[in-house]
């Protein structure tokens, strides 16, 4: 049997026709590898963007089945477009919609997880030759429904159509090089990985390196799909390879730096010291379906014996999270609900700051000596994240990656060796 590789080809990749051109040789080369080549799309260029804006200037809350049965028609030009253009190269394609593959889906609009893939259709085509070429970013109900995975998802469809198919590998192609220390669109001097760990990819693409989709990086994992990052328009570089902790090599305590700012804080205020608020709080927020990232709770006031509950949601389930506290402020007996949607998340990432006392203290000094003020502050084994002032963000970042010795020369000279931070 012939090895499957799965190509997913991101929205500037495949942003016009000329482009689109370029990708179907990519395509075919694989195919002429001697592969199975099963190939993920995303939406051209900026098309998602603007369905998005003209649904808004319809209406400020359009409902999720609309909004996905709207979302999805861009990945259904590219399909159609990339097949025709690797049609005309002589080479035999089929395009199909999730519903005609069978991406299952959860019955939740806007981003719903991936339950099942029927793989009976592909491997068939596969059998018969074809060069397969899947819509991303959609799926089905069970009742027949359109669903969508949440921006950025087309990621998460490649992955998880390579495990489905056992596939040999998922390259991801891109509009830069690979993985790089941080955003190098911010950071110029950025350098490029050329392996990370699923468990610090997974921990940067949550805290906002947006080059990989969170729950793409997760399905890897889980099934072990090999998986590397790289351009669609410099096809000598090898990117950026994602693998198991047990092979790399931590050379540096810190990988990268990312910032995510599409966060909003919210505070509820002297909520009553008792067992069952924050139970009431959080289960009425996750039946809406909405992800709360950091959560602090205050000391208990000795007084009112009451204390405050500050969290963290993504910006766009702001109205949403806003909707449940209107209702629950009283039940709860909260004396009030405060927003602040101009604040960003600053994370510093890397296996290697397991048991390496001193590296957050080093970051909170570093923000210190920027005069930035830290809101909020959560950790994981291998993360620390700082919420701060939007306008602060980038100046963190830029810092932060200095500091580190992330910078692209200083990264060819310690490779092998530990830097001191
Ligand atoms: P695609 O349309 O191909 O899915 P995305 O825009 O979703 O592309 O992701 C690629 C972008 O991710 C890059 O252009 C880059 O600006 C951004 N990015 C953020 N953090 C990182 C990082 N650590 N490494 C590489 N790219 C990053
Ligand atoms: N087209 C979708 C988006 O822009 C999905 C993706 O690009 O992965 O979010
Ligand atoms: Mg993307």
């Amino acid at each position: 049997m012939k090895k499957v590789i799965v190509q997913k080809f991101g929205g500037t990749s495949v942003a016009d026709t000329e482009k689109i051109k370029n990708i179907a040789k990519v395509v075919i080369k694989e195919k002429e590898n001697g592969n199975d080549v099963v190939v993920v799309v995303s939406a051209m260029g900026h098309t998602t963007d603007h369905l998005v804006k003209m649904a808004k200037e319809l209406t400020p809350n359009p409902s999720g089945r609309e909004m996905d049965m709207l979302l999805s028609t861009g990945e259904c030009v590219s399909i159609a477009l990339l097949t025709m253009a690797i049609q005309a190269q002589g080479y035999d394609a089929i395009s199909f919609n999730a519903m005609q593959v069978g991406i299952m889906t959860e019955n939740i609009h806007s981003k719903a997880r991936i339950v099942n893939i029927r793989t009976e259709k592909l491997r068939k085509n596969l059998e018969e030759g074809k060069i397969i070429v899947v819509a991303g970013f959609q799926g089905v109900t069970e009742d027949g429904e359109i669903t969508t995975l949440g921006r950025g998802g087309s990621d998460t469809s490649a992955v998880a159509l390579a495990a489905a198919l056992n596939a040999e590998r998922c390259d991801i192609y891109t509009d830069v090089e690979g993985v790089y220390t941080t955003d190098p669109r911010v950071v110029p001097n950025a350098s490029k990985l050329d392996e990370v760990s699923y468990e610090e990819m997974l921990e940067l693409a949550h805290a906002g390196a947006n080059v990989l989709h969170p729950r793409s990086v997760e399905t890897a994992k889980q099934f072990a799909v090999p998986m590397r990052v790289r351009s669609s328009f410099k096809l000598e570089d090898m990117g950026t390879l994602i693998v198991g902790v047990e092979k790399m090599e931590l050379y540096r305590p810190v990988a990268g730096v990312a910032a995510d700012l599409s966060q909003a804080r919210i505070v509820v205020c002297d909520v009553p010291d008792r067992p069952g608020v924050a139970a009431d709080l959080f289960t009425a927020l996750a039946g809406e379906n909405i992800s709360v990232d950091m959560i602090i709770q205050s000391y208990a006031r000795k007084v009112s014996n009451t204390n405050d509950i500050a969290f963290t949601v993504d910006s766009n389930d702001l109205s949403k999270t806003m909707a449940v506290l209107d209702k629950l402020k009283n039940e709860i007996g909260a004396s009030d609900v405060k927003v602040d949607d101009e604040i960003a998340k600053v994370s510093i990432v890397g296996a290697g700051m397991i048991d390496r006392p001193g590296i957050a203290s080093t970051m909170f000094a570093t923000l210190a000596k920027l005069g930035v003020n830290i809101k909020m502050i959560s950790t994981s084994e291998i993360k620390i994240s700082c919420l701060v002032d939007k306008s602060d963000a980038q100046k963190c970042v830029k810092a932060l990656h200095t500091v580190f010795n992330l910078e692209s020369d200083v990264i060819a000279d310690v490779k092998g060796d530990l830097p001191d931070v």
